[in-house]
């Protein structure tokens, strides 16, 4: 039959864009977890609207990126340099990102933050509007609309007022915190409101779920079910879609002559020593001065370990002209310093830190060397870095350690071992329970984690969350 439409809705398109000339522009497509999840789906034409990450302020120049992007399915929004700075900058990421993973204000400006935060909310809702606009223009009648993540909470009601038989659903990539927190947002209750307007609400976990419900009878007084939240007769559906990653994706690279010769140099480079890795985005959630402090205590209590093995840290810069993110970077640096200083010998150094990102096929090598993987976010949506470090393992089966503030944590929890990363002590023990495994425990836990990386792909969860969006419309239409 007719393939389904769906309309993915995003901040950010998958692509890099590089103006060439006047109107040519050169794309590169970031071949992401996402990208590759909805590729996969089935049966579904999927065609993505989003920010280009580029200010184009002119009209050739809009209407040379439009059809170079249409190549590749994607439709642009363009936003201008002011609305970024305060939806974007502002909004998105100075207040509901640190909020959703309960680091609250950033310090250093929380008065002035809190002085903006209005003419920021407004510059908010202009670009989700913005969005709603260029998703209007596409939508046809029976299209499924997929609207992601913490930049476009507003959507849904703005689709809602355009046409209010459109099947919208929504998806949050980050934690949904405490309704405790969610209370301190000015805008707390037309953010909720905005996103009830959805005919799906998706969450990667049950307790992100169960904290946005708890938001809606809490702040707004509505009734929460077991299916959702229900407001005058009207459901909004709420539920847990947990991604996951394209697990075959990395099975393959792992085939790649490129991969197998950089897996060579690994093993030749670290011979005769344990090999630690962390991979994360230099943030604030990630929990690295956490993690680097409790592998200097696990140094300090087993010194026969000392010059046995190593902690490979890549950190990738991200927000780098932000104070906070500045200082975080130094505080890093100054840490992994002290604690080579500390252990290290002429020839060999405890922790190779590096402020940069790898290439996928880089990436892969190292997770396949890595003995015991080190996640310690204090909060993530999910973190892909585990699943990954898991579809890579087949042949090593090294162990996970993993924060018990990641999603993944839900999923991983029977093959991991499970910490609290604000414990430096639990964590410290850990990574010599990790190093000292037997092989049987390490080959039974691996096993757990493989299967479920495996067979709850991302391909599975976009699948899972276009169906259940369908099945919900058809059930709304049933009951009125
Ligand atoms: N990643 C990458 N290059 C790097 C380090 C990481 O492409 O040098 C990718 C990694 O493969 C993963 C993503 O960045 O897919 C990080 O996702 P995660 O959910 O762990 O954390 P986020 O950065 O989204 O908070």
């Amino acid at each position: 039959g007719m393939k389904q439409r769906l309309l993915v809705v995003a901040n950010r398109l998958p692509v890099s864009a590089v103006r060439r000339g006047e109107d040519s522009w050169s794309l590169e497509i970031s071949a992401g977890g996402l990208v590759s999840a909805l590729l996969g789906v089935k049966d579904v034409d999927a065609k993505w609207i989003g920010w280009a990450g580029v200010n184009v302020p002119d009209e050739v120049g809009q209407r040379a990126l439009t059809r170079a992007l249409a190549e590749k399915r994607c439709i642009p929004v363009f936003l201008d340099e002011e609305i970024v700075h305060q939806y974007y900058n502002g909004y998105c990421n100075n207040i509901l990102w640190p909020l959703f993973h309960y680091l609250g204000l950033p310090q250093e400006d929380r008065l002035a933050t809190t002085r903006s935060f209005q003419s920021q909310f407004d510059a908010y809702k202009r670009a989700n509007q913005m969005f709603a606009d260029v998703v209007s223009q596409h939508y046809q009648e029976g299209d499924v609309v997929w609207c992601h993540d913490y930049h476009l909470m507003f959507l849904p009601k703005c689709l809602k007022e355009y046409n209010s038989k459109m099947k919208v659903g929504w998806f949050l990539h980050t934690p949904f915190p405490s309704s405790e927190i969610h209370r301190t947002l000015p805008s707390r209750s037309e953010l909720l409101r905005s996103v009830l307007a959805a005919d799906l609400v998706g969450f990667h976990t049950y307790d992100y779920a169960r904290h946005f419900v708890s938001a809606c009878t809490r702040i707004l007084g509505l009734e929460g079910t077991p299916e959702g939240v229900e407001d005058q007769g009207k459901l909004t559906r709420v539920a847990a879609f947990p991604i996951g990653i394209d697990s075959e994706r990395f099975k393959r690279a792992l085939d790649h002559p490129t991969v197998k010769e950089r897996i060579k140099e690994l093993k030749q480079r670290f011979e005769g020593r344990k090999v630690m890795l962390g991979v994360d985005r230099l943030d604030m959630i990630k929990g690295i001065p956490q993690k680097i402090l409790a592998f200097e205590k696990f140094l300090e209590e087993n010194p026969l370990w000392r010059d046995k093995v190593v902690l490979l840290q890549i950190a990738v810069p991200t927000r780098t002209d932000v104070p906070e993110y500045q200082k975080l970077t130094s505080q890093v640096h100054e840490i992994v310093g002290r604690i080579n200083g500390r252990f290290g010998t002429l020839t060999a150094v405890p922790i190779h830190h590096l402020d940069r990102s790898l290439d996928f096929y880089g990436l892969c090598a190292l997770y396949a060397v890595t003995d015991v993987a080190l996640v310690t976010s204090l909060r993530d949506g999910m973190n892909l870095v585990s699943y990954e470090f898991v579809a890579c393992q087949g042949e090593k089966k090294g162990v996970l350690i993993l924060s018990e503030f990641a999603g993944a944590a839900q999923s991983l929890g029977a093959g991991a071992l499970l910490v609290n990363p604000w414990n430096i002590t639990e964590v410290a023990a850990s990574i010599c329970y990790a190093l000292e495994m037997s092989s049987d425990e390490r080959e039974k836990r691996h096993r757990h984690n493989y299967a479920h990386v495996t067979t709850h792909t991302a391909q599975d969860w976009a699948e899972t969350f276009v169906s259940e969006l369908n099945d919900t419309v058809v059930e709304a239409q049933l009951r009125t």
